[in-house]
C-alpha cells in the first residue's frame, strides 16, 4: 500500500469576495496511498472541506484554486478538461455528504439511482446492473435489498439513507471515496454503524478514503493516519497513534481534551476558547496564536515551518524548534517526550 494514489502539494484556495479574497486554503500538502484511510479534522472554517471540493473540482463561484498541484494517479487535475474530470468525478473518485437528500434523487427508486450509474460508469446491460445493484445494497448492509431496492430515498431511514449514498458512491468503483461529515446528522448509535462500514469497505475493496470530520472520535475507528487542520494550515499530521498518544500540537491537544471519553464519567471537557482567524486578513504568525496557550513573541509574527517529530509525524509549532524557550507545563503535557524529538 505504499503506492501514492493522490499527492496534493502547496494547494492555495481563495473566495474572492466584495470584501476582498478569503484565504481559505493557504499551502497545503498532503498524500494518500492505494488502500488508505485518512481523515481531516479541523473546526469549521479550517479549510477542510473546501480541501476537499479543490480536489474534486467542485467549488462554487467565488471560489478558485489559486496555486499548487492535486496529481490523481500520475495526472495534474488542475490541468484537465471540464470533461475529463467529470470523467474522473463519476468513475475515480467519489464524494458523499453530510445531507444524502442533496445528492439523492427523491424522484427515482434507491436502486434505479443505481442502476443509473452503473450503466453510466459500467456500461453494463439494464439486467446486470440491477442484479448488481441489489448486491451493492446488501454489500453495505441495506436489509431485504431485493425489495428495498423499489423505495424512494424518503422511504429509508437517516442512516439507510447514508447507506444507500454509499451504495451509489461505490457502484462506480472508485479508487478513492471522500466522505465530508458523512455520520454529523445521524445519532450516535446509527453513527458507529456507518463507520463501522466505511472501515469494513475500505479494507475489503482496498479503496483509498478521506473522511472529513470536525470530530477526532469519528476518525478513530476508521482512519490510520490524521491530519489536523485549522486556518487553511496543515497543523499536524500524524498516525492514528500519534495524534491521539502523543500529539505535540497546541490545537491538537486542545481537540483531544475537547471529545469525551468512554468510560470516563468524571472527565471535564475543557473547549478551545476564541475564534479562528480571520481568513480575509490572515495573520502573519501562526494562525493558532490568538488562542494558545503557550504562544511566544516569534508566534505572532512569523509562521512557524513544519518541524518532523518523528516518521510520518510533523507538526507546525515554534515549541518544536530546537532553541525554543522550555515550556515547563508544555513539556508536562508531552510527558517528557519533548526532548528526545525537540530539542537533542
Ligand atoms: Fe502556539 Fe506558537 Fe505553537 Fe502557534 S507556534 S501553536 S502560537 S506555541
Amino acid at each position: 500500500m505504499n503506492e501514492t494514489l493522490l499527492k496534493v502539494e502547496d494547494l492555495r484556495t481563495s473566495f474572492f469576495t466584495h470584501l476582498g479574497e478569503v484565504k481559505a486554503i493557504r499551502g497545503v500538502s498532503f498524500s494518500v496511498r492505494k488502500g488508505e484511510a485518512i481523515g481531516i479534522v479541523g473546526e469549521s472554517g479550517s479549510g477542510k472541506s473546501v480541501t476537499s471540493l479543490s480536489i474534486m473540482r467542485l467549488l462554487q463561484h467565488p471560489g478558485k484554486v489559486t496555486g499548487g498541484s492535486i496529481v490523481f494517479k500520475d495526472q495534474e487535475i488542475l490541468k484537465i478538461t471540464e470533461k475529463e474530470m467529470r470523467s474522473i468525478r463519476g468513475n475515480e473518485i467519489a464524494m458523499i455528504f453530510q445531507d444524502p437528500m442533496t445528492s439523492l434523487n427523491p424522484v427515482f427508486t434507491v436502486g434505479n439511482q443505481i442502476v443509473e450509474s452503473l450503466r453510466k460508469h459500467q456500461k453494463m446491460s439494464k439486467e446486470e446492473a440491477g442484479k448488481k445493484a441489489v448486491d451493492i445494497l446488501k454489500m453495505v448492509g441495506i436489509p431485504d435489498p431485493a425489495k428495498r431496492a423499489n423505495n424512494f430515498p424518503h422511504e429509508f431511514s437517516g442512516g439507510m439513507r447514508q447507506r444507500a449514498m454509499i451504495a451509489i458512491a461505490l457502484s462506480c468503483q472508485p479508487d478513492l471515496l471522500i466522505a465530508d461529515e458523512p455520520t454529523t446528522a445521524l445519532d450516535v448509535t446509527i453513527q458507529a454503524q456507518i463507520l463501522e462500514l466505511m472501515k469494513s469497505l475500505n479494507q475489503k475493496l482496498d479503496m483509498s478514503t478521506i473522511l472529513i470530520t470536525h470530530d477526532l472520535g469519528v476518525v478513530a475507528d476508521v482512519c490510520s493516519r490524521i491530519i489536523v487542520m485549522y486556518g487553511g494550515l496543515i497543523m499536524e499530521e500524524g498516525s492514528k497513534e500519534d495524534i491521539f498518544y502523543r500529539p505535540r500540537h497546541p490545537y491538537t491537544m486542545g481537540l483531544l481534551k475537547s471529545i469525551p471519553k468512554i468510560n470516563n464519567e468524571k472527565q471535564r471537557l475543557i473547549p478551545i476558547t476564541g475564534t479562528p482567524p480571520d481568513l480575509l486578513n490572515p495573520p502573519s504568525g501562526c494562525p493558532f496564536y490568538a488562542r494558545c496557550k503557550y504562544a511566544m513573541v516569534i508566534c505572532r509574527t512569523k509562521q512557524p515551518p513544519y518541524f518532523e517529530v518523528d516518521e510520518g509525524h510533523r507538526t507546525m509549532c515554534w515549541l518544536l524548534h530546537p532553541e525554543a524557550p522550555g515550556n515547563a507545563d508544555y513539556e508536562a503535557q508531552q510527558g517528557g517526550v519533548r526532548s528526545e524529538a525537540g530539542r537533542q
